[in-house]
């Protein structure tokens, strides 16, 4: 497996590569959700890439940007049993500059559920997501279906700036009890962790609500809010159902397909989960036309 920091040698490397190149963007400290992604890209792709970096640019003032987890030693050599190519973990100073002044930003996107509690942390989501389709110049892009509102912004950023890829949105990994994968599952305790898997649940309890023929989005909502309030650890950011495509509140009835999704701090971590209803990533995309990619492979 080649590392490469420098963005100069990943430009060269990339020029030199020959076949599908599958893309995988991470922050690191890997669990099996991010290896599901990394086993999808290396089953569809000649050439896989996976990013390791912890993007000051999507973190707020006073998030956990100091306190991410991290651990490279372990995320390479896991990344090198599955068989990665190529492992970029570029560095901050190389890609923020001093001087540094160009921003990617979508209008409605953003503003919405995560971007309601987090503001400007999707400016740097698809501030760096589009510097590292730049840098790697992917056939197929892998995300994780946990931050649903994230892939969706990317699928909308590849269509609206063009990019010649496909963006691949992957299944939540879960643990046996239901919590979603995820790296800041590291700030609970075994207690809490227990505890947390009450995001899970709430939307289950939704979910079968719906596929038993519930359409009122209220009535959805205030079943996730009734199971989250039995829980005392759990403090509710928020509970959506949402419109998969607009991301706006569902007002009264659920015509098609809906998102439903939570925020819930427990202890000192802040967890979100999210199921489709009516709807998968493969069902979303049926006029895609990023669902083949057409380019040559060289
Ligand atoms: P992160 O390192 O948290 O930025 O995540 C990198 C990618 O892995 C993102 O596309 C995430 O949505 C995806 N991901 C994170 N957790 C999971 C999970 N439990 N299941 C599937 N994908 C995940």
């Amino acid at each position: 497996m080649k590392q490469i920091s420098s963005l100069a040698e990943m430009h060269q490397v990339r020029r030199n590569l020959q076949g599908r190149v599958g893309f995988v963007p991470t922050m690191g400290y890997l669990h099996e959700g991010h290896l599901s992604l990394v086993r999808r890209a290396r089953a569809e792709n000649e050439v896989v890439i996976v990013s390791i970096f912890v993007n000051p640019t999507q973190f707020g003032p006073n998030e956990d940007l100091d306190s991410y987890p991290r651990d490279l030693e372990r995320d390479r050599t896991l990344l090198a049993q599955e068989g990665v190519d190529i492992v970029f973990m570029p560095r901050a100073e190389d890609l923020y500059p001093p001087g540094y002044q160009t921003w990617v930003t979508l209008e409605d996107l953003p503003t919405k559920l995560e971007g309601t509690q987090r503001p400007g942390h999707f400016r740097g989501v698809t501030t760096i997501v589009t510097k590292l389709f730049n840098l790697t110049r992917p056939h197929r892009a892998y995300f994780g279906q946990k931050d649903a509102q994230q892939a969706l912004i990317i699928r909308r950023l590849v269509r609206d700036l063009n990019f010649d890829l496909a963006v691949v949105i992957c299944p939540t990994v879960r643990e046996p009890h239901g919590l979603a994968m995820s790296s800041r599952n590291e700030y609970l305790t075994p207690q809490e962790r227990e505890r947390a898997a009450v995001l899970y649940r709430a939307l289950r309890r939704a979910q079968n609500a719906y596929e038993a023929g519930e359409r009122h989005a209220e009535v959805l909502r205030q079943l996730m809010r009734d199971t989250l309030a039995k829980e005392p650890l759990a403090r509710v950011e928020y509970v959506s159902i949402a419109d998969l495509n607009t991301l706006e509140e569902i007002p009264a009835i659920i015509s098609g397909s809906a998102l439903a999704s939570l925020a819930v701090r427990i202890g000192k971590a802040r967890l979100i989960d999210n199921v489709w209803l009516g709807a998968t990533p493969s069902t979303l995309d049926t006029d895609s036309e990023n669902a083949t990619p057409g380019r040559s492979t060289t």
